[in-house]
């Protein structure tokens, strides 16, 4: 899961997400693996945004400012690597992250523009190498009876 969601201080800002639902009542029922894929491939804490970016026909991961460095194939090779080094039966993830995001994160434009939204990089990534995969983002667990009804799903 998103190690931001655990409060471990790896966002781009030094900040973490921590959910108490899931900190609390996850762990209840889980063991639970915290990954921040950005740390993961070397980005450090603070660093600096990375978004989904169109171009061609691809979407692309680049960091936000000039020159734009593509952190695309660090964070595919790194899933991959994740996948193939863990047992995993479900995954649990931040929203609207350019990594971890699912459906909900800002697409832009090379320009800049918002165009839209796709999915973070590592998620998609997991997601195309299991389609079965159990995934829920921390907007869907809200509630002790939302992490009842995911581990429910993971059985
Ligand atoms: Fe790291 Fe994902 Fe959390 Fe971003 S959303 S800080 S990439 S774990």
């Amino acid at each position: 899961m998103s190690a931001c969601l655990l409060g471990q201080k790896v966002r781009y800002d030094g900040n973490d997400k921590y959910s108490r639902v899931i900190g609390e009542e996850l762990t209840k029922y889980c063991q639970l693996l915290a990954v921040c894929p950005e740390v993961e491939i070397g980005l450090g804490v603070p660093r600096e945004k990375i978004q989904l970016t169109q171009v061609g026909t691809t979407i692309r991961v680049l960091k936000e400012k000039e020159p734009k460095e593509d952190v695309s194939e660090a964070l595919i090779t790194f899933a991959k690597k994740f996948i193939n080094q863990n047992s995993i039966s479900g995954i649990v993830l931040q929203d609207k992250s350019p990594s971890c995001g699912v459906g909900n994160t800002k697409l832009f434009s090379e320009e800049g523009r918002e165009i839209g939204v796709d999915s973070g990089l590592f998620a998609k990534t997991m997601m195309t190498r299991f389609p079965n995969i159990i995934v829920a983002q921390e907007s869907q667990l809200q509630k002790k009876s939302d992490i009842i009804s995911f581990v429910t799903r993971l059985n």
